[in-house]
């Protein structure tokens, strides 16, 4: 990695401003329920306590659209926070997240001592990464750690402005997704097997071209294989279909032949009456879909399939899930391929964020897996081979 890490910069004695992602779900008494993305910022903060510095804390929260608004508060950040790091956490709940009051207690601010900012989208000028307030951000610290990967592929005030102002680095939580997802993607142990899944090709589809070119294997699942079993001259009855992919799906399966990539759609299917959970659904070829059936899973024969490829990978990246895996009949073909990956130890697993890390943690997987990505969109973006605005502003070794 050429970006600086925390290891690369001096932090005694200086005040430190850490982008973290602390979007966490939230529900409607306030409680969080997941809070995953907090743990996972400890190393960092940790890091930076015991090395002498003083931590001033910022992240988003949902999508308060530019205003104050308490149900998108950093309170019960703050005290899951204190929960777990055993220390007082100095809230700033500040309507414009930065004003004179917070600046002084920023300026009192000792080393070993920790303040989170209150939710920076509470200023409508963050997602425009306004430079007001990216230098009133900066006003606090002397250097500034970017630690959000699930928000690396914006260019907002908080991570992106804010470098134009102070020295910075990525935090460990950064380094850990780009030097895992990098390796993968640029010198992986082969063969590399790339699992896609998920409602949308139009979502995947310049993921789906760029992995054709590193991949050995491409697998595609979900409700977006419906379009590429299409295009292939099956009926695919009422199940998802993007009717404008067609030609797109038949250029895919074109391109994987040209560059010797093996790629596995689903040869059979589980079809379901209607989109709910209690309704008949049996077991077909995706040859004999019905016309009043709509696939919901992959089928037994293709869970065998795809297995057998999983259990011969070295390399695997997975994001999307196989079927609509949030309704108990229709999760086998996403557990399967869970417990499969986890069961190959030999192999780097990569679990996209969103809806497949979720389904890895219904499962209880998650630590069976090498790594699961914080952050959905991102972790997208860097596999489509796109610089992510959030990394590239931050200071090169
Ligand atoms: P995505 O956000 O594109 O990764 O898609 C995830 C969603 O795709 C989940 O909510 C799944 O329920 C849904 N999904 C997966 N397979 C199917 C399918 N065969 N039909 C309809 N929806 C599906």
């Amino acid at each position: 990695m050429n970006k600086k890490g925390l290891k690369d910069i001096n932090i005694k004695n200086k005040k430190v401003l850490v982008r973290c992602d602390f979007n966490v779900p939230i529900d409607s008494d306030g409680n969080i329920t997941d809070d995953i993305r907090i743990v996972s910022a400890l190393p960092t903060i940790n890091y930076l306590l015991e090395n002498g510095a003083a931590v001033i804390l910022m992240s988003h929260l949902g999508r308060p659209a530019g205003e104050p608004n308490p149900k998108y508060s950093l309170l019960p950040v703050a005290k899951r926070l204190e929960q777990l790091m055993k220390k007082e956490i100095i809230f700033e709940d500040c309507d414009v997240v930065v004003d004179e009051s917070v600046k002084n207690d920023a300026k009192k601010l000792m080393p070993g001592q920790i303040m989170l900012l209150q939710n920076t989208r509470y200023k409508k000028e963050e997602t425009k990464n306004g430079e007001e307030l990216a230098e009133n951000l900066a006003s606090l610290a002397d250097i500034y750690v970017n630690d959000a990967f699930g928000t690396a592929h914006r260019a907002h005030s908080s991570n992106v402005g804010v470098c134009k102002f102070l020295p910075s680095s990525v935090g460990f939580l950064v380094e850990k997704e780009i030097s895992i997802m990098g390796k993968a993607i640029s010198n992986p142990e082969r063969p590399l097997t790339a699992i896609l899944g998920g409602s949308k090709v139009s979502d995947k589809i310049n993921v789906i071209e760029n992995l054709l070119n590193i991949a050995d294997n491409v697998i595609i699942g979900g409700g977006m294989s419906f379009t590429f079993l299409h295009a292939m001259g099956n009926n695919v009855g009422k199940s998802l279909l993007e009717e404008d992919k067609v030609e797109l799906a038949k250029n895919i399966l074109a391109k994987a032949k040209e560059k010797n990539v093996s790629l596995y759609l689903p040869l059979d299917v589980v079809v379901a009456k209607e989109f709910k959970n209690d309704t008949e659904f049996y077991n077909c070829d995706v040859n004999s879909i019905p016309s009043d059936y709509m696939g919901l899973d992959i089928g037994q024969k293709t869970i065998e399939l795809f297995s057998d490829v999983i259990k011969k990978s070295k390399t695997i990246i997975w994001n999307g899930p196989m079927g609509v895996f949030e309704m108990d009949n229709f999760a086998k073909g996403t557990n399967e391929l869970a417990l499969e990956i986890s069961k190959n130890s030999q192999a780097v697993s990569i679990i996209g964020g969103g809806d497949s890390a979720a389904a890895v943690e219904k499962a209880g997987l998650a630590d069976k897996m090498t790594h699961i990505s914080t952050g959905g969109g991102a972790s997208l973006e860097f596999l489509e081979g796109k610089v992510l605005p959030g990394i590239d502003a931050v200071n090169d070794k």
